[in-house]
């Protein structure tokens, strides 16, 4: 299968739901694993505008929030998780973004703010998360449930949606005119 390999990678405070998205994600198709405690990756066949990608998820679980960007992999784009059921995974959420540009030393990279557990009881409006997103370079900003999504046998449309966007700005919007799911 030709393929184009884009690298992302899922950032948060720890237990907003990160693992439970990706895995949503994925189908449960975990791939790999390596530096079991640390990091795992996984693996998903996206089609994508006519083309195949090969989409790398890396998982930051069990990684202190501030040392989750390290010198790795080249990374593509970022998804940044906050809890709606959590003002302080909220509020680390532009210390991670800065994290982020200063490692890379870009003040642009393609990222997706993402608002999880909306099933619970709401210590983040929609409004603020929306804002936040405003602030971050108009950054798609997606609320999700990884709790409900799960076990409806259905693809997922709302973290299908997150992936989606993130890849829309890796490869630039030339092509919006043609939008297709994935
Ligand atoms: P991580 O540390 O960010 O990778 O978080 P996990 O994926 O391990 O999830 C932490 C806990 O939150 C687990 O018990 C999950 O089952 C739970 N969880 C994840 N997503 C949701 C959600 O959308 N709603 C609810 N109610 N619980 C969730």
């Amino acid at each position: 299968m030709s393929s184009k390999t884009r690298k992302l990678s899922i950032v948060g405070a720890r237990g907003v739901g990160k693992s439970t998205l990706v895995v949503q994600y994925v189908d449960n198709y975990f791939v790999e694993s390596y530096y079991p405690t640390i990091q795992n990756q996984f693996t998903k066949f996206v089609k994508f505008r006519n083309n195949t990608y090969e989409v790398e998820i890396l998982d930051t679980a069990g990684q202190d929030e501030f040392t989750i960007v390290q010198s790795g992999p080249i990374v593509h784009g970022y998804i940044l998780v906050f809890s709606l059921n959590s003002r302080s995974s909220f509020d680390l959420m532009p210390i991670i973004r800065d994290k982020i540009l200063d490692s890379t030393g870009k003040d642009d990279i393609p990222m997706v703010l993402v608002g999880n557990k909306l099933d619970l009881e709401r210590k983040v409006s929609k409004e603020e998360g929306l804002a936040l997103a405003k602030e971050f370079g108009n950054i798609p900003y997606v609320e999700v449930s990884a709790k409900l999504s799960g076990n409806t046998g259905e693809e997922n449309t709302d973290i299908n949606k997150i992936f989606l966007k993130l890849l829309e700005q890796i490869e630039g919007e030339k092509f919006d005119a043609q939008k297709e799911g994935c």
